[in-house]
């Protein structure tokens, strides 16, 4: 099965993002929104991407004009994926959300259509088993930003088919991905081991440790990483962190992926880190 027309669920941060990075990888795709707005904006920031891109000699301004001529818009889901060889759900990290959009997809995708979600942490498995075609769902977990990073976790669901998974092995490296296979546990393999790191690092703060900068100098400085644990669950998105955690803590139902409590997880980062608060 040759992948040609692709459908992105959600105009947002991975959306719009993953939008881009089909387009210009010479594929049709549509991408899909619940109102004008949120497409006007992905598309805003799709422009904005690709005017970098062009600015920094990365790409010429031909290449621009045709990836972004190659994406259509939509928000009636029916209509947009009734022709499509492969969907992929970026909307919010939400299973009730999520189960309804696999339930809508399965009834109005063609029947070989592959049904692919970005999900940060819920399971490929019961969303391949709210749909007639488990065999065809799977998990396609890309990073933002999504134009500049290279992984995709290619998630395998129980059901999924050995077929499915290589077509869209294949399908991720024709994104200048490069795809890496796991199987279907809570948080996958990046948030298994991003999170706890993530959620030591604010327990530190908690317990006074360290303040937020040094406790993100001594990763950068000692560990070699590009960016501290807490500057990097500001752009994840603190709430975004804290969902991850709780699918960590329920689904292994162990003490060791607890949230940091006390509500000081819940922090406001202004823009220096010094100035963290809590609510
Ligand atoms: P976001 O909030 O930026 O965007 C979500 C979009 O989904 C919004 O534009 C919203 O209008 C749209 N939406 C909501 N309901 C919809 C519906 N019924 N139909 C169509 N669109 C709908 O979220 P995001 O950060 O892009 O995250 C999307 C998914 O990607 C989540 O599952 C998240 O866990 C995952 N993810 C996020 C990141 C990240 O760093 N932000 C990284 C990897 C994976």
């Amino acid at each position: 099965m040759e992948i040609e027309k692709t459908v992105v669920i959600g105009a947002g941060t991975m959306g719009n993002g993953i939008t881009h990075v089909v387009a210009q990888s010479g594929f049709s795709v549509t991408m899909l929104d619940v109102s004008r707005e949120a497409l006007d904006r992905g598309m805003g920031i799709i422009n904005k991407n690709l005017e970098r891109m062009v600015s920094k000699e990365k790409i010429t301004e031909q290449v621009m004009s045709e990836t972004l001529g190659r994406i259509t818009t939509a928000t009636d889901a029916s209509e947009a994926v009734k022709d499509a060889d492969l969907v992929i759900e970026a909307v919010n990290e939400n299973f009730e959300l999520k189960k309804k959009i696999f339930r809508q997809l399965d009834e109005h995708a063609p029947s070989d259509c592959i049904l692919a979600s970005n999900t940060s942490s819920i399971s490929i498995t019961k969303l391949g088993a709210v749909t007639g075609r488990a065999g065809r769902v799977i998990g396609m977990h890309f990073f933002n930003p999504v134009p500049v990073m290279k992984l995709v976790e290619v998630v395998r669901g129980l059901d999924t088919l050995d077929e499915v998974n290589d077509i869209v092995v294949e399908m991720a490296k024709k994104l200048g991905k490069e795809p890496v296979p796991v199987n279907d546990f809570p948080g996958f393999v990046s948030n298994r081991v991003l999170m706890p790191m993530i959620n030591e690092a604010i327990f530190c703060v908690h317990e006074g440790v360290g303040t937020p900068e040094h406790i993100d100098s001594v990763m950068k400085l000692g560990m070699a990483h590009p960016m501290g644990p807490l500057r990097l669950a500001d752009f994840i998105g603190l709430d975004v962190c804290l969902d991850i955690l709780n699918v960590l803590y329920e689904g292994f139902k162990d003490p060791k992926y607890r949230p940091c409590g006390n509500g000081i997880f819940i922090l406001l980062l202004n823009p220096t880190l010094s100035t963290w608060k809590q609510c």
